[in-house]
């Protein structure tokens, strides 16, 4: 049996428009929602907070809004109220006009194969050759909510990769192509439009 033990190495992204850029960062810990992100510290308590989380029920992270950020937050088009919100793939932030996007990036890492940590008697997925301590191996990362943890020999993984580009996990359809997600372009130039028709709505400053 391939070991199952294994929980999904996804990563938590926080992807934001830096004029008309989009740049990824890793998330951690904790960190401070400002126009930009910031290390917790940097922030006051006022400060809506961003908490990764450990994927439990697809919920990628938390955010934190305190009491004196209240409407100041939205998550998909909607304010926020005060309090702990539990944040999904894909969510969109906006937070002092500055839009966020939270994503699990997950990618297939190699590494070696170590029975302590992988399990004894580990046989490659693919081609049901015993493993070796040291061997290198690809462990599929799962897809967000979906842990895996399927183990290939990394040439065996990269051959189904080589001869079908199509090639997913057969465990839980894993596509090593789609492992970066990042919002499309459409999406952000509509929600640009939307977010300046919301100020004009509200009386707010306008870009023109
Ligand atoms: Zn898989």
């Amino acid at each position: 049996m391939p070991n199952q033990t294994s929980t999904t190495q996804s990563t938590l992204s926080v992807w934001r428009l830096v004029g008309d850029l989009l740049t990824s960062q890793s998330i951690v810990g904790q960190v401070a929602l400002t126009g930009a992100l910031d290390p917790v510290d940097a922030g006051s308590p006022a400060t809506p907070r961003l908490v990764p989380l450990a994927g439990e029920g697809g919920a990628l992270a938390a955010i934190l809004v305190p009491p004196e950020a209240e409407g100041a937050v939205l998550c998909d088009g909607g304010a926020l109220c005060p309090g702990l919100h539990l944040i999904r793939h894909a969510d969109q932030l906006e937070v002092d006009g500055q839009t966020f996007w939270v994503a699990a990036s997950v990618s297939a890492d190699v590494t070696t194969y170590d029975p302590a940590i992988h399990g004894d008697d580990v046989y490659c997925f693919v081609t049901k050759v015993r493993l070796h301590p040291g061997d290198e191996i690809v462990s599929c990362p799962g897809r967000p909510g979906v842990p895996c943890g399927i183990i290939y020999r990394r040439a065996a993984w990269e051959m189904a990769l080589e001869s079908d580009p199509r090639f997913r996990c057969p465990g839980c359809r894993f596509d090593p192509s789609e492992g970066v997600w990042k919002p499309s372009v459409p999406e952000i130039s509509s929600l640009k439009s939307f977010l300046e028709k919301a100020r004009r709505a509200h009386g707010g400053p306008s870009e023109n």
